[in-house]
């Protein structure tokens, strides 16, 4: 699929912003089906969209992680982008929209955004909580509104992953790295593991910031495949293939949908720089990530 494609004016993807960007995209290409992952701790609805086929269709998730927001831009603005080809007739999208489908829940934290866009009164109930802990820097803020780091939320190698918390000196809420009393124990985590329960999605990938690197890799059930999935994307994004250390190797999204599923799933470390990356960089970071997103789906 060829460029030239035109970009929409990126903005701080806040609560708002979302819904409506997402009502627009909708309203352009009427064949978008909205659905929902589930509700936050406070209550916000998780959107999810779908084009073409349900029962084939792959999972792109973002902002996971509250200053990692230009993730939901980016995977918005990569659904525009194949909708945008398949209206004008190109074979490779039509085709793709035939055959199989796509899923993207642009942010699985809306909380969390919400704070780090618009500080910690955004917490409402947990407002001292986030106020305690983050220091009153809420730009740095990762987690949920309880000060729990979704990706160190999921039931996969959780209680090893505790263990290393505590060595670490992480042993309560926090604006990251906290990984919750138990595996699932926050509502977006629970939400959207049974989200991809439901549908049985054929892979996933969830978008992170920073340093272009891709992760493929999760104990002995990473599928055969995985490697080549994830080759194939870092030679057309220019990533580095990497393995996680520490305390980002367990307790994460792709960490569990490949231990449960026996499924691909990879994380994308998009964007160059240091977290929170500045809006400016979004049309540069979609345009490196663009051929990277085509091989996920290819
Ligand atoms: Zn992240």
């Amino acid at each position: 699929m060829n460029h030239p494609y035109k970009f929409s004016a990126p903005g701080a993807l806040d609560y708002d912003t979302l819904l409506q960007s997402i009502e627009s995209l909708c309203d352009a290409f009427p064949f978008v089906r909205k659905d929902r992952v589930g509700r936050s701790l406070l209550g916000k609805e998780i959107p999810a969209l779908f084009v073409g086929e349900t029962r084939t269709a792959m999972l792109i998730a973002a902002a996971f992680h509250g200053m990692e927001w230009i993730t939901g831009w980016i995977a918005l603005e990569f659904l525009r982008y194949l909708c945008v080809k398949a209206q004008e007739g190109n074979p490779q999208a039509s085709d793709f929209f035939l055959h199989q489908g796509l899923c993207i829940v642009p942010c699985v934290n809306p909380d969390g955004v919400e704070i780090q866009i618009h500080g910690a009164g955004a917490a409402k109930q947990f407002e001292k909580l986030v106020e305690r802990v983050s220091g009153g820097d809420t730009q740095h803020w990762q987690a949920n509104a309880r000060g729990v780091d979704l990706n160190h939320n999921f039931d996969a190698g959780w209680r090893r992953l505790r263990h290393m918390e505590q060595k670490s000196g992480i042993t309560g809420p926090a604006a990251t790295r906290f990984g919750g009393r138990f595996p699932e124990s926050e509502p977006e985590t629970a939400a959207l593991a049974s989200f991809c329960r439901r549908k049985r999605f054929s892979r996933a990938i969830a978008l992170h910031t920073q340093g272009w690197e891709i992760y493929y890799r999760y104990g002995r059930h990473t599928p055969e495949e995985s490697y080549e999935i994830a080759r194939r994307m870092a030679e057309a994004g220019d990533c580095l293939l990497a393995d996680a250390q520490g305390l980002a190797s367990l307790g994460g999204f792709k960490d569990w949908f490949i231990d449960y599923f026996h499924k691909p799933a990879f994380t994308a470390e998009l964007g160059y720089g240091k977290n929170p990356l500045p809006l400016y960089d979004a049309p540069g970071i979609f345009r490196r990530c663009l051929p990277l997103l085509l091989e996920f789906l290819a």
